[in-house]
């Protein structure tokens, strides 16, 4: 069975692990990842959202974290400070510089994004095939207005420097509309046999790659069953800030308003969490299957169930 999964950073590489342990041997994961959280930084392309998939599955992920590695040190950031270089807001350690490093020297030397991730990949081996959503520069932006006035921040800036206290007006993703998807991007989903959108958020991760002309309509026209988690639970994300970033598209924190938000053109099927039962009925009536199951991901086993539920919603749905 041929997988593909659209994936942000911590939620969807959380949700990868367990999908890991669910798949029958011999079944392929493609992993489309976003891009648009990109940063440069010292002259460094930092890839947070497919670097977070690569060391979860590649077993260098610092785990109560989420994000950056295990057993980081912070020598270069404190030799930084000392010059009084910035930013001081966002965490890179030493490992985490040298996968920066590595993938800036050979996007210097010409290769593409999607040819250094799968280099990466080869030291990591994630065990899965991890794409970028494309080769071309994607930087999502964020518009607020603060005592500086009304302006577009970076949307990292945003969120781990401002902590998204501030209302997003507008979410922007500049570059999106002349990006081009990844080689292998449109064939894998094409040649899927299962679709899936793990509890990612639904507007800065997926949407964002929903964003790049081309994966919208090959999502919608794959014959593949689809069939997304949500990482709304109960009303409020489960981890991070994604009601921010939801209202800024008009869209309600809950996990029926998001199965909406993407409809039924995108989703066949969508999970909710036992918390969010009411809420099923409200789904089917927008034309997408859905199901209450357990969805948080406390531990590689739950997440694995979790995967499970999904792919037998795309079973059912499959025998529809
Ligand atoms: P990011 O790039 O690191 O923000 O990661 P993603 O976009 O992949 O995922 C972020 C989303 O994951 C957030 O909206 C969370 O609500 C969601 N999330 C995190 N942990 C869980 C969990 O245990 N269960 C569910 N259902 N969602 C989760
Ligand atoms: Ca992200």
């Amino acid at each position: 069975m041929r997988i593909v999964a659209l994936a942000g950073g911590i939620g969807g590489a959380r949700f990868l692990r367990g999908l890991k342990e669910a798949v029958a041997p011999g079944d392929e994961i493609t992993v489309i990842g976003n891009t648009g959280d990109d940063i440069h930084l010292y002259g460094l392309k930092v890839c947070p959202d497919l670097d977070t998939v690569m060391y979860t599955l590649g077993g260098g992920i610092h785990e109560e974290q989420g994000w950056g590695r295990t057993d980081e040190t912070w020598s270069i950031k404190a030799e930084m400070k000392e010059y009084g270089i910035g930013p001081e807001w966002f965490g890179l350690g030493d490992r985490d510089f040298a996968t920066h490093l590595v993938r800036s020297q050979m996007l210097s030397a010409g290769y593409a994004l999607s040819q250094v991730t799968e280099a990466l990949c080869v030291r990591w081996q994630p065990g899965v095939r991890l794409l970028p959503m494309s080769d071309d520069r994607v930087e999502t932006h964020v518009r607020i207005t603060d005592e500086e006035g009304t302006r577009a921040v970076h949307f990292q800036e945003y969120w781990v420097r401002l902590h998204a206290a501030v209302d997003a007006e507008a979410i922007i993703p500049v570059g999106a509309q002349a990006a081009k998807p990844a080689p292998g991007v449109l064939e894998a989903i094409a040649a899927a046999d299962v679709i899936l959108f793990p509890p990612s958020n639904p507007v800065v991760s997926i949407g964002t790659i929903l964003a790049v002309p081309g994966i919208r309509e090959a999502v919608a026209a794959a014959k593949a069953p689809k069939v997304g988690l949500s990482p709304i639970i109960g009303g409020a994300p489960v981890r991070g800030m994604a009601d921010k970033v939801l209202a800024a598209v008009g869209v309600a924190a809950t996990a029926d308003a998001v199965a909406l938000h993407y409809g039924a053109e995108l989703l066949d099927g969508w999970l909710v969490d036992t918390a969010d039962a009411a809420v099923t009925a409200a789904v089917e009536a927008g034309g997408i299957r859905c199901r209450a199951v357990p969805l948080l991901m406390t531990d590689v086993a739950a997440t694995a169930g979790m995967a499970r539920a999904a792919l037998e919603l795309a079973e059912e749905v499959r025998a529809s």
